[in-house]
C-alpha cells in the first residue's frame, strides 16, 4: 500500500562528473511505501542516481530530500539518511575478513550503539527471514553469490531502513541463484518496504512494480506502472530497449 506522503523527492538534479552530464533535470518523487524500477541502458546514470539519493554521490544542482532531510555537506543530516536508507550493490561489498554475523552487526554497533547482544538477536532474526541463519559464522567468500546477496539484504534490514536502495543486485549472479534473492525481494515488496530498484529483471519489475522509469543519456525518458509500460510504451528509445531485454 502506497501513502501520499513523498519520501525521496528529487527536483530539478544536475550532476557531472568533470565535463559529463551524467543526470539532466531529473525530477522524481517516490511514495512512502512505493516500489520503484528503474531499467535503461549500461551508462544511463541509474546508479548514479540511486547512490545521490544516499549521498553515496553528490550533486551539483536540484534538490534531493530523503524523508524529509535535504542532501547537503551537513554531516548530522548524511548520519540520519545511512541510517534510513539500505543499499544492496550489485557485488555485495560485504567485508570478507567478517563473519556474515559480524557484517550485520558492525554498523548497528558503531553507528547505532546497539549493545552486542541485541545487535546479533537482530542480526540473527533477519539472517533467519532470508533463510540463511545456518550460515552466520561463516565468512562471505564460503557462499555462493545468491547466499552473499541475500546476507546484504539482511544487512540492510538490521539498520531498521525506512527505504531500500538496490543497485542491480541479480546481475553478478548465476542464473539459478537469481530467484533466490527476487524472493526476498518480493517478501520485503509485500511488506510494504520503499523501495528503489535498479534491475533488468522484468518479471520482477512487471509483479512487483507500482511505477517502471526508463533511463537514456542521463534523462528519464519515460515513466509508467508495468502495464502501459510493457504494452504500451510512448517512445522509441524505451521500444528499442525493451525489444532488446524481452
Ligand atoms: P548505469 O548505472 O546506468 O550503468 P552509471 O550511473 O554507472 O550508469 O554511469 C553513468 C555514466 O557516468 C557512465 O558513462 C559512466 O562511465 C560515468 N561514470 C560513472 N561513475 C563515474 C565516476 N565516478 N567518474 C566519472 N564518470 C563516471
Ligand atoms: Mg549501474
Amino acid at each position: 500500500m502506497t501513502s501520499d506522503e513523498i519520501i525521496i523527492d528529487v527536483k530539478g538534479l544536475n550532476k557531472w562528473y568533470g565535463d559529463f552530464h551524467v543526470l539532466k533535470n531529473i525530477d522524481l518523487e517516490v511514495r512512502k511505501g512505493e516500489r520503484i524500477v528503474i531499467c535503461g541502458p549500461s551508462g544511463s546514470g541509474k546508479s548514479t542516481l540511486i547512490r545521490c539519493m544516499n549521498r553515496l554521490e553528490r550533486h551539483q544542482e536540484g534538490t534531493i530530500i530523503v524523508d524529509g532531510t535535504e542532501l547537503t555537506g551537513n554531516l548530522k543530516g548524511l548520519e540520519k539518511i545511512r541510517r534510513e536508507v539500505g543499499m544492496v550493490f550489485q557485488n555485495f561489498n560485504l567485508f570478507p575478513h567478517m563473519t556474515v554475523l559480524e557484517n550485520l552487526t558492525l554498523a548497528p554497533i558503531w553507528v547505532r550503539k546497539m549493545p552486542r547482544r541485541e545487535a546479533e538477536a537482530t542480526a540473527m532474526h533477519f539472517l533467519e527471514r532470508v533463510r540463511i541463519a545456518e550460515q552466520s559464522g561463516k565468512y562471505p567468500g564460503q557462499l555462493s553469490g545468491g547466499q552473499q546477496q541475500r546476507v546484504a539484504i539482511a544487512r540492510a534490514l538490521c539498520m531498521n531502513p525506512n527505504i531500500l536502495l538496490f543497485d542491480e543486485p541479480t546481475s553478478a549472479l548465476d542464473p539459478e541463484m537469481i530467484k533466490e534473492v527476487l524472493d526476498v525481494m518480493v517478501a520485503l515488496a509485500e511488506e510494504n518496504m520503499t523501495m528503489v530498484c535498479v534491475t533488468h529483471e522484468m518479471g520482477f519489475a512487471r509483479t512487483v512494480a507500482d511505477r517502471i522509469i526508463f533511463m537514456d543519456c542521463g534523462e528519464i525518458v519515460e515513466q509508467n506502472s508495468p502495464e502501459e509500460f510493457f504494452s504500451n510504451p510512448r517512445f522509441d528509445r524505451t521500444k528499442q530497449f525493451l525489444s532488446q531485454i524481452l
